[in-house]
């Protein structure tokens, strides 16, 4: 806990802001004290203030949860522009061929993707590291921008298709996991935590999947894995094992309420259904799915089987954003136009894929998603009103059909601002952006 100067815990006020209040969404003025990194008081009057607390008048901007990004490869933002036109296939055969970051570009590569999606209103990412041996720069660069991060890296032992070899076996890689958790899980004042992440059943043996279900169990952490992202990865796998990828998984007992499954793309009816039944958390792609052609995810059938929906903005690479904004909209209009139902996927099912959904897939110990006491102070700042947000009794409409990260304001994770009236505060952007583009611009190494 940090206390002030006199060992009292710091007391912070984020005055004069509006707000959605759940259930109904209704839009109220909004007062929240908080103390050191909690929320202690939500209040739509004003709250007393007193001569040690810091305040933050918000002057009649809208206020929410900060946005939970649940699948995410930060240190693909170099990578963004560059593998265009391509089928997933092709795609992540040219990426592994030609992405091969430094230990430095690695860390800068994924400060920058912490910048855009703090800019954009994140404050929790759920990151699978696919940086070779340089993982921990990049959950370095997750510690060091303030974001809180669910980090685990890319385990694979098994050759998929055309790409490189494995370069360790099963075991092996869950050492390493369990030296990354050793060294990370609750560091940073519980901000940074560690799950185990097998790639996904194209890359994976099943020693590595029963092994990751038995090293999560250990750890008493959960598993974060790619599902049935690819149609001719998803074939693959199927030829491999003689049966689907989900059902691979309940074989080898990975499957369970600690368990996020992203992309779910080639489900077959049996697939959802032991989706639904194991509990399972789904996180949803839809940049990615649509600009690299995975396919179209079919988010309304496990909707209407009660599974809970979170959203990523996965690799730049592949989805060229970490906007959760623009990600959470085309999340609702593939719901939507994929059914042909224009009620698929309200503005406030949406938004709270965005938000409290992100940590029922997490599976956080500490509360965030909502602005709640008891919940941590993780917040984002927003706008209001501008030309496209307008008028309080279409706000949640015009947040997921017309806004973007553009509008975001400030943000703060545990209380504390990362991004306040337009500036960074933990990172000096103009430094890394001048050292970014130099890096970039020597890494020819980059483009096929
Ligand atoms: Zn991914």
């Amino acid at each position: 806990m940090a206390n002030n100067a006199k060992g009292l815990m710091q007391k912070t006020l984020i005055k004069n802001g509006i707000s959605f209040y759940p259930p109904t969404y209704e839009v109220k003025p909004i007062n929240i004290l908080i103390t050191d990194d909690t929320i202690s008081q939500v209040s739509e009057k004003e709250i007393p203030t007193t001569p040690d607390m810091m305040i933050y008048d918000v002057a009649g901007n809208l206020v929410v949860p900060g946005f939970m990004d649940c699948h995410t490869h930060l240190s693909q933002s170099f990578g963004r522009g560059i593998y265009d036109n391509l089928h997933l296939t092709q795609w992540l055969l040219t990426m592994i061929e030609n992405f091969d970051l430094t230990e430095e570009e690695s860390y800068l590569a994924t400060q920058l993707g912490c910048i855009e999606a703090i800019k954009s209103g994140t404050t929790t990412v759920a990151e699978m590291t696919t940086a070779g041996p340089y993982h921990e720069a990049c959950i370095q660069a997750i510690a060091d921008s303030g974001l809180r991060g669910d980090v685990c890296m890319a385990l694979g032992d098994f050759q998929e298709g055309d790409g490189p070899p494995p370069e360790k076996n099963a075991s092996q890689l869950l050492d390493d996991m369990r030296d990354l958790h050793q060294q990370w899980h609750g560091k940073y004042d519980d901000r940074i935590t560690v799950r185990v992440s097998p790639v996904g059943l194209p890359a994976c043996t099943e020693e590595l999947i029963r092994g990751s279900r038995d090293l999560a169990n250990e750890l008493g952490v959960g598993i974060h894995i790619h599902n049935c992202e690819g149609d001719t990865e998803t074939a693959n796998a199927y030829d491999r094992f003689n049966m689907s990828e989900v059902e691979t998984y309940e074989k080898f007992g990975l499957l369970g309420p600690d368990c996020q499954l992203v992309h779910n793309i080639w489900l077959n009816d049996h697939d959802k259904e032991l989706i639904a039944e194991y509990n399972c958390s789904v996180v949803t792609c839809p940049s990615t799915n649509t600009k690299v052609t995975d396919g179209m995810p079919p988010m309304p059938d496990l909707h209407k089987l009660g599974v809970n929906i979170a959203i990523g903005c996965d690799g730049e690479s592949s989805s060229g954003t970490y906007d959760m904004l623009q990600e959470a909209r085309l999340v609702a209009l593939l719901g939507k136009v994929s059914t042909m139902n224009a009620a698929m996927f309200t503005a406030e099912e949406t938004y709270e894929m965005m938000t409290k959904n992100g940590l029922e897939a997490i599976g956080f110990d500490t509360k965030v998603g909502e602005i709640k006491p008891g919940y941590k102070a993780d917040l984002t700042v927003i706008k209001y009103p501008a030309p496209h947000l307008i008028d309080e009794t279409r706000l949640l409409s015009n947040l997921i059909y017309s806004a973007t990260g553009g509008d975001v304001l400030s943000v703060m994770v545990d209380g504390k601002p990362l991004y306040w009236n337009g500036e960074m505060t933990q990172i000096d952007e103009q430094v890394v952006l001048a050292h970014i583009l130099d890096v970039m611009r020597k890494g020819k190494h980059l483009i096929p």
